[in-house]
């Protein structure tokens, strides 16, 4: 049966192909492909954990004292057989086999599987039993802890791994920007998630991963099943399940014209981003990792106006990397730019990235907690760690450092000084470093207000509207509920970014934008018009953005902009012609 699911579209094109549904209780588990050869290891890593569980139920029932109550004995007894019962063994082995997912992957999709029959049964007594098979599955998984196979500890990846013929699409509940980072270079064709805003950091890589994809469509994971036939419309934020003949005929149709555009598109990745009165616009990327500096260069980047290093932190099940680590990554990412500019953003997690080895488990407001600097300041030998690797990095071409969610005096003051000190260190120990120009992120609105003081103390100033726009209208970027509110068009948004890039105008110092609506096309002109000259974005948005610089008249724009900065409805001022 045809229907259709609504989310918010993140990342566009047209996909289709089949769900591989991960698990929507159990998403913090590790997903990854194996390697063929890997196979029979997995099979018996599956098996070793199936066996362990199986003697300590045994062991339990065994020593039970002869007092226990009856019914805690029937219970193992349950637990044991629906651990032997060969649905979920076979299963297990066929998801490993057939789709080289890893154990514990295979083990989760099983269990929703089997978890799926148990729902439909009419014996409540039966119905009941889905929590035991939860438990046994959670049981398992505490053996699987590990013992993983290297591949996942390296947060691998293969592309191609699965050898199915068909394109597979990638369902969810919810993915942490780790999980999204270990699926990047997979073999999916496109992503769908039941929860999540579209800046959220989530949406944020599946963007950078350039293939379609849609957040907040409430209950996906749940009313897709696995394999069923999926078209994801990224430009539309539709998702349309089981399709009909003339539907995935139509959509093909749409997928081809996608892909001529990209080649049309392509075309323009050695001309300059001049405007029509020839204003020379910089257009930088956004990257995650060192190896996505190929794709910045091949997209044609100026240089990267921001690494998010904090990606180089997660998913390492709390193993941060030391100094010697940083170093090469940071010098990977500044040789793949060859000579252009590398922009690093000291690490930035808290809120929607969190670090596992964090400690509290609940904390009320991630996004104004232990966010970004504030973490870095408060572990300042882990600060000084990052600091002398970036510092070291820039002995081998340019880079700059740049700051995440400052709003105080005292943080710059602090920030500079730590700075410093790790400079001195490296000189203690006789270890080049370079020189490096240093900025600071302008996403806290009392940052924006108090702009002059920033530009006092650094050489340029980054617009992370993401989280401007977040904290400006109190608005959750991550969360599909109030994703209608995110207004990047808000009065008091604009009103923000005008004076930041008018106040760094003023300084002379360089002034960029490197949140989403740097991006996204409908937004250039406006830039352009309140006097941006630098936008930073995934590699895949860059040429989107060249076409719409190509066209544009900043002597036109600039008195429009003003229009739109004072109208009561900058939205409908924004589609008036400039
Ligand atoms: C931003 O907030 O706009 C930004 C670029 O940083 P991040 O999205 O990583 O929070
Ligand atoms: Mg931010």
């Amino acid at each position: 049966m045809t229907f259709s699911l609504h989310g918010l579209a993140v990342a566009r094109g047209i996909a289709i192909g089949r769900a591989v549904v991960i698990a929507g209780s159990r998403t913090e588990v590790r997903h990854y492909f194996i390697q063929p050869e890997q196979v029979p290891d997995e099979l018996a890593r599956a098996q070793r954990a199936r066996d362990a569980v199986a003697h300590e139920l045994q062991r339990l029932s065994d020593e039970l004292p002869a007092d226990a109550p009856a019914e805690l004995a029937a219970l193992l007894d349950v637990h044991l057989m629906l651990l032997q019962d060969e649905v979920l063994s076979h299963g297990i082995d066929q998801w490993i086999v057939e789709r080289r997912y890893n154990a514990e992957w295979a083990l989760v999709t099983q269990l929703e599987q089997v978890a799926r029959q148990f729902d439909e049964m009419d014996d409540p007594y039966l119905r009941e039993r889905k929590a035991d098979l939860e438990q046994i599955v959670d049981r398992i998984l505490r053996h699987m802890r590990g013992q993983a196979c290297p591949a996942a500890l390296q947060g691998r990846t293969s592309a191609g791994a699965s050898d199915s013929s068909d394109t597979l699409i990638l369902v969810a509940q919810d993915l942490s920007p780790a999980d999204m980072l270990q699926f990047k270079r997979s073999v999916f064709a496109g992503f769908i998630t039941s929860v999540g805003g579209k800046t959220s950091h989530t949406a944020i890589v599946a963007r950078s991963m350039d293939i379609p994809a849609v957040v907040g469509a409430r209950q996906a994971h749940q009313l897709i099943r696995q394999d069923d036939w999926l078209i994801v419309d990224g430009d539309a934020g539709i998702v349309l399940v089981d399709p009909s003949p003339a539907m995935l005929e139509e959509y093909r149709f749409r997928q081809r014209q996608v892909a001529l555009e990209r080649e049309r598109l392509a075309r323009l990745r050695h001309a300059p981003a001049l405007t029509m009165d020839g204003q020379n616009i910089e257009l930088l990327a956004n990257i995650e990792q060192p190896t996505d500096a190929a794709s910045a260069v091949q997209a044609g980047a100026d240089g990267v106006g921001l690494f998010r290093s904090e990606f180089l932190f997660m998913g390492r099940d709390g193993q941060l990397p030391d100094e010697q680590e940083q170093y090469q990554a940071y010098l990977a990412a500044v040789e793949g730019m060859q000579g252009r500019p590398l922009t690093i953003r000291t690490i930035d997690i808290g809120a929607d990235k969190p670090l596992e080895r964090h400690g509290r488990d609940v904390i009320l407001n991630p996004a104004l907690g232990l966010r970004a600097i504030r973490w870095s300041l408060a572990e300042p030998s882990m600060f000084r760690v990052q600091l002398r690797a970036v510092l070291r990095a820039a002995s081998h071409g340019p880079v700059k450092l740049m700051f995440p969610m400052m709003a105080h005096r005292h943080e710059i003051l602090q920030t500079l000084a730590l700075v410093e000190q790790a400079r001195q260190e490296l000189q203690q120990r006789g270890q080049p470093y370079g020189a490096v120009q240093l900025g600071a992120m302008i996403e806290v609105p009392a940052a924006a207000l108090m702009v002059d003081v920033f530009l006092q103390y650094f050489d340029f100033v980054s617009l992370g509207t993401n989280d401007l726009i977040q904290y400006t209208l109190a608005i959750d970027r991550a969360d599909e509920e109030v994703a209608h509110l995110y207004d990047p068009l808000h009065p008091a948004v604009l009103q923000l970014i005008a004076q930041v890039i008018a106040a760094a105008q003023a300084r002379g110092k360089s002034v960029s934008v490197c949140g989403e609506m740097a991006g996204d096309p409908s937004m250039t002109r406006l830039l352009l018009g309140l006097g941006l000259r630098s936008f930073s974005m995934h590699p895949a948005q860059l040429l989107t953005i060249k076409q719409e610089v190509l066209r544009a008249d900043t002597r036109k724009l600039a008195p429009w902009a003003q229009q739109v900065l004072v109208a009561n409805d900058p939205e409908a001022q924004l589609h008036a012609s400039s």
